[in-house]
């Protein structure tokens, strides 16, 4: 595995795909039908179908009934964050274990060889890893549990969900379908902005450059975050709020955001799982993110990076346009 991986590479130890990034086909205008029918089956499944089983497991064996969790209690609310914390282990742990402990796939798919920093003063604990367990752990968990408390209390209330709909109707099980399917669309769409409002200076040097210490990353670099950036990446479940009937939708949301983030941030291109499995989690395009810094704010799921000219998809046709780019941004500042 490690000969097949050193093809490529260049004397920095540095890897890259072959083929550009490409933007999915629903960014298309007028549609391109033939290509739609193709990339849909291939956007549910393997990775999203995987998402949304673990999602309704959670929702159906590891959370309290919705009318138990009409009034904020101690018990309800330690259950959620401990059953968060222990998913959010397994996840990110087991990644991490697998990639970079038991090297289960060699340096196969891996963009760089460097490794975690262990002493460097950018990291608590001068450590990469440990920082990055550290601010997932002990800020992320807590601050999405904390979305997921009140999606539930609002739903036990009649805040949330009470749109009208009569609850098993038709047009009910339509739109809770038709939510579970935009899911990863809203979570794109929503990183997007918010991380461009995070690459504003004063909030970067605030607030987001923690996040981007992190240049070599590992699935823990995911959540490694400064404690606004996580009220602000999580606020992703507010669009559920204003949109679902049932709160499964709501946790979809939340949950996609702690699954992307570990996906993004695995440092190789596809994790394979044995020889045939291959799941992509759009790793390299926010590799180059981390890379660069102004590029690829968003995924590839929707085009926004493209239609704001922010786009890099790994070619040096698009380096050399991200170049230009910024030296104009530079010499407009003076
Ligand atoms: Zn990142
Ligand atoms: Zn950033």
């Amino acid at each position: 595995m490690t000969d097949q991986a050193a093809v490529g590479r260049n004397a920095r130890g540095e890897w890259r795909p072959e083929n550009r990034i490409a933007s999915a086909p629903i960014n298309q205008w007028p549609p391109d039908f033939r290509a739609l029918t193709r990339w849909f089956p291939r956007y549910i499944a393997p990775n999203n179908v995987v998402w949304l089983a673990a999602a309704l497991v959670t929702w159906t064996w590891l959370t309290p009934a919705l009318g138990d969790m009409a009034n904020l209690e101690v018990w309800w609310i330690a259950l959620l964050l401990a059953r968060n914390l222990a998913l959010v282990l397994l996840l990110f742990g087991g990644l991490h274990l697998y990639l970079y402990i038991f090297k289960r796939q060699g340096d196969a798919t891996r963009f760089t060889v460097k490794p975690f920093a262990t002493d460097s003063a950018r990291f608590l604990f001068r450590n990469q890893v440990r920082d990055n367990m550290f601010r997932t752990l002990v800020s992320a968990v807590p601050v999405f549990t904390g979305y997921e408390v009140l999606t539930y209390w609002g739903f036990a209330n009649g805040y949330l969900g009470a749109f009208g709909a009569e609850v098993g109707s038709l047009l009910f099980w339509a739109w809770f379908v038709a939510l579970l399917v935009a899911t990863p669309i809203i979570h794109s769409a929503h990183f997007y902005f918010i991380h461009r409002l995070l690459h504003v200076r004063a909030l970067y040097r605030r607030v987001h450059a923690l996040h981007h210490h992190n240049v070599e990353v590992g699935p823990w670099s995911g959540l490694a975050m400064h404690p606004v950036e996580h009220l602000l990446y999580f606020s992703t479940v507010v669009v559920q709020w204003l949109l679902a009937l049932h709160p499964v939708n709501a946790l979809f949301q939340i949950q996609i955001a702690v699954y992307y983030a570990a996906m993004a941030h695995t440092g190789f291109d596809k994790v394979k799982v044995g020889e045939r499995v291959a799941i992509e989690g759009g790793s390299h395009f926010h590799y180059l993110h981390h890379k660069y810094f102004e590029c690829n704010y968003g995924g590839s799921l929707v085009a926004l990076d493209r239609l704001f000219g922010t786009f890099h998809d790994g070619s040096p046709e698009s380096h050399e346009a991200m170049r230009r780019r910024l030296a104009d941004i530079r010499a407009a500042e003076g």
